[in-house]
């Protein structure tokens, strides 16, 4: 059960962790404050569900992350390598930390096919972007838990 007095779940890379597939990260000054003075609690899924850093690339081919958990969608590196699994366990993974934890809503990182809350890549590797979320983005809603993208931290601080 989630309550409305837990931390916030954000993307471990808006944190400044350089968890990103690149080994780098993607710094927000917002989320690293709020993650500073303990109102953040910071996640990557791609690395719960296993995968390493560097790793290579990786897009929804087929759908978007609620369509990878219903198993109509796979997560593919730019390598050709599926990755399905690996995601799925660690967006699986990470919403339950994020329940435990009772977050009432996660910040992510937009364009990610975990963290992707509007907007993912098309999965054809080429930078072309589509509307749908990423598979943590779909795996915390299917928990009751709200996702928003980076614009919304400065509220919660005002
Ligand atoms: S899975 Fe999320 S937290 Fe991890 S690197 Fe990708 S966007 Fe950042």
């Amino acid at each position: 059960m989630s309550s409305p007095d837990g931390p916030l779940l954000v993307s471990a890379c808006l944190a400044g962790f350089r968890c990103r597939y690149d080994g780098s990260a993607k710094p927000n000054r917002d989320v690293a404050g709020l993650a500073a003075e303990g109102l953040a609690l910071p996640l990557c899924a791609e690395l719960m569900g296993g995968l390493p850093i560097p790793r290579s690339p990786a897009e929804i081919v087929g759908g978007d992350g609620e369509d990878v958990l219903d198993g109509h969608a796979h997560v593919i590196t730019r390598d050709g390598e599926d990755v399905t699994d690996a995601f799925v366990r660690g967006a699986n993974a990470a919403a339950a930390v994020a329940a435990q934890m009772g977050c009432p809503a996660a910040v992510l990182q937009e364009r990610s096919p975990a963290c992707g809350v509007r907007t993912i890549y098309d999965g054809t590797h080429t930078g072309k972007l589509k509307q749908g979320c990423g598979v943590l983005a779909a795996a915390l809603r299917r928990r009751g838990i709200a996702v928003v993208a980076t614009e919304a931290v400065r509220e919660r601080r005002a």
